[in-house]
């Protein structure tokens, strides 16, 4: 299918920012305040068909649509390796009218695929955001770190912890939720399906 696009080099290393052309170096972003995880990768440009089965994956809860999508999870997830695998928390507002958190049934799917065990809810949403798409860049990136908490500090003390989610947009979200992680002594990985270009 034409109009699904892997992420490919040339990309920023820390947080697979990809560029029109050409080498790969890490952005300015990165540069000037750099991420609390050590690393995100993302599998697809968000656009066309891989946006066309994230969103009936979450507005259509058409879980079946997200079969393929852990499948080509479970790779990555492989490959890097971690102690403990972990979806981003969806707020419980919009979990309560969605009734499941989709980055979690990416997260069941990779590691089922994968042969892990199955992950596990290390974080939740201290309060409500309104939706990322209702926000200016400016205010995406000011999104605070008190809005994730841990819920048990002591389970991700010294591990290695992948959080999982469906899009990465400018990585303030998977920042604030991996200074949680860190904060409480784990090291964070992050692995999405799609990242939207800046
Ligand atoms: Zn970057």
């Amino acid at each position: 299918m034409d109009s699904i696009h892997p992420i490919t080099a040339p990309l920023c290393p820390t947080c697979f920012l990809p560029y029109p052309s050409g080498e790969s170096h890490p952005c300015a972003w990165c540069i000037k305040t750099p991420p609390p995880f050590e690393r995100a990768v993302a599998l697809f440009e968000y656009g066309g068909a891989v946006a066309q089965a994230i969103r009936r994956l979450k507005y259509g809860a058409n879980l079946e649509a997200a079969r393929p999508m852990g499948r080509l999870m479970a790779g990555h997830l492989a490959a890097l390796n971690p102690d403990l695998v972990t979806p981003m928390p969806l707020d419980r507002r919009r979990l309560a009218t969605r009734g499941f958190n989709q980055s979690m049934e990416l997260a069941r799917l990779a590691c089922a695929e994968a042969g892990r065990p199955a992950p596990k809810i290390l974080l939740h949403r201290t309060r409500s955001m309104p939706p990322q798409a209702s926000l200016t860049l400016a205010q995406r990136r000011q999104i605070p770190d008190s809005l994730f908490a841990v819920s048990r500090p002591r389970a991700v003390e010294g591990r290695k912890v992948l959080l999982i989610d469906d899009v990465i947009t400018t990585t303030s979200t998977a920042r604030a939720a991996s200074k949680a992680l860190v904060r409480a002594g784990a090291s964070v990985q992050v692995l999405a399906l799609a990242r939207t270009p800046l």
